[in-house]
C-alpha cells in the first residue's frame, strides 16, 4: 500500500500517520523527519539541505525530492508507504511523479484530510499551555476553572501559534496550496477526501476504509 496524506496544519495528520503506518505494516515517511536525519547522517544531499538550512533558507525542492527518493529506495519502503507532508505544490507533484516513474512505484490513494475550517479553528483556538511544566490542556475538555494548570498549579497561557490569526492565515495558505495539488490526483482519480474532525479512533478507522 503506497499512500500519500494531505491535511491542514493541526488536523493531527502526523499522529494519524504514525497510527497507519503500525496498522499497515507500511513505513512512515515524514518530510520533516527524513530530512532532519539526512542531515544528520551528513549525506551528501543532507549535507547539501543543512547549508540552506542553516542560512534561514527553505531547502530547495530539488534536494528533498531527492532525499525522498534515497528513502524510497531504502529495503523497508518496499512493502509500502505512507508519504506525510509532501508534495505540498504542484511542482513537487509532478516531480514526485518522476521519482515513482524512475523508481517504477505506483501510488494507490491519496487521502485528504478535511476539516470545516470553524470546526479545525474552535479546536485549536481552545489550546492552552503551563508556563511552568509544559502542559498542554484543551479547554473545550479540559475543564480548568481557575485558570491554572491541573498537574502543577502553573500559570496556563494561549501560544501566538495557537491564536486566531496565525491559524486563519496557515489555514489560508495550506488550501491555497494544496487545491491545485488535489485537483491534479483527482483528474488521476487517487484523490480520496475524509473527515479529519472526530476522536483520534474514528479518524483512524475513517483513514483506513479510505485506503482499502
Ligand atoms: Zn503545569
Amino acid at each position: 500500500m503506497r499512500i500519500i496524506l494531505f491535511g491542514p496544519p493541526g488536523v493531527g495528520k502526523g499522529t494519524q500517520a504514525k497510527i497507519l503506518s503500525k496498522n499497515l505494516k507500511i513505513v512512515h515517511i515524514a518530510t520533516g523527519d527524513i530530512l532532519r536525519e539526512a542531515v544528520s547522517r551528513g549525506t551528501g544531499l543532507g549535507n547539501k539541505a543543512k547549508s540552506f538550512m542553516d542560512r534561514g533558507e527553505l531547502v530547495p525542492d530539488d534536494i528533498v525530492i531527492g532525499i525522498i527518493q534515497e528513502r524510497l529506495k531504502e529495503h523497508d519502503a518496499r512493502n509500502g508507504f505512507i508519504l506525510d507532508g509532501f508534495p505540498r505544490t504542484l511542482p513537487q507533484a509532478e516531480a514526485l511523479d518522476k521519482v515513482f516513474d524512475k523508481l517504477g512505484i505506483k501510488i494507490d490513494r491519496v487521502v485528504s484530510m478535511e476539516v470545516d475550517k470553524e470546526v479545525l479553528m474552535n479546536r485549536l483556538t481552545s489550546r492552552r499551555v503551563c508556563r511552568n511544566c509544559g502542559s498542554i490542556f484543551n479547554l473545550l475538555v479540559d475543564k480548568l476553572d481557575d485558570s491554572k494548570c491541573k498537574k502543577c498549579g502553573g500559570e496556563i497561557y494561549q501560544r501566538d501559534d495557537d491564536k486566531r490569526e496565525t491559524i486563519e492565515r496557515r489555514f489560508e495558505v495550506y488550501q491555497n496550496q494544496t487545491k491545485p495539488v488535489k485537483n491534479y490526483y483527482s483528474v488521476k482519480k487517487l484523490l480520496v477526501e475524509v473527515d479529519g474532525i472526530g476522536k483520534i479512533d474514528e479518524v483512524t478507522s475513517w483513514l483506513k476504509s479510505a485506503v482499502k
